[in-house]
């Protein structure tokens, strides 16, 4: 009858709510997936006769491809969300350049994610793109920062906007660039185990292995 008045407590208890509702891991509770019989595991896999690095460097490009065309799908639904948040109440924050950790909003983290990688992955000091030019010596270590940033993207997609992917027709493809991260991030150690221990149960759904 009466239209119920928010005070601005109300509000953010409001927006409170709905988050913990999202904690609920939707993306768990998934149908069948059909992932065209695609084998991650070799995928990744070194090539005998390939640099690592080389090898490396090209899924980690590909990699942000993938995690950037699907952020900006959903990117407008993500502009409401206040934290960075992840599965298991995980809050990632930003750590600037005097290695102080901030808390910023998603949409915000997320613009400071892709503009940090965007920047890395066309420094050609970095990624040569000449030949015979060599990777530098700290490559790898570079690498699992540019992996663990986009790490945070996945994580709060699948935790905040999955109903919003579903929706978008986009979960296959979320899927998809998730066993291709997964498998990547073991097999070369480029993100540590506790956190991909964040997404380790969708790991299992996904490939049926519980
Ligand atoms: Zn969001």
């Amino acid at each position: 009858m009466f239209k119920k008045i928010l005070r601005p407590k109300d509000k953010k208890k409001e927006r409170d709510s709905k988050e913990e509702k999202n904690s609920v891991a939707l993306y768990l509770l998934q149908e069948k997936f059909e992932r065209d019989e695609i084998d991650f595991e070799k995928m990744v896999r070194i090539p005998s006769g390939i640099d690592p690095r080389e090898w490396i460097a090209t899924h980690t490009l590909g990699l942000f491809h993938n995690i950037n065309q699907l952020y900006d799908a959903i990117s407008e639904v993500c502009t409401h969300c206040r934290n960075m948040n992840g599965p298991e109440k995980r809050r990632f924050t930003w750590t600037d350049d005097r290695g102080k950790a901030i808390k910023y909003s998603a949409p915000q983290h997320c613009a400071m994610v892709f503009s940090y990688c965007q920047d890395k992955l066309s420094d050609t000091t970095l990624f040569p793109t000449k030949f015979g030019l060599d990777f530098p010596d700290d490559f790898i270590d570079q690498v699992q920062v540019i992996i663990f940033h986009l790490w945070t993207v996945i994580c709060h997609i699948y935790q905040n906007h999955w109903t919003d992917v579903q929706n978008l027709k986009l979960k296959n493809q979320l899927n998809l660039i998730f066993l291709h991260f997964f498998n990547f991030a073991k097999e070369h150690a480029v993100v540590p185990l506790e956190e991909l221990l964040l997404l380790e149960p969708l790991f299992r759904v996904l490939t049926c292995q519980n």
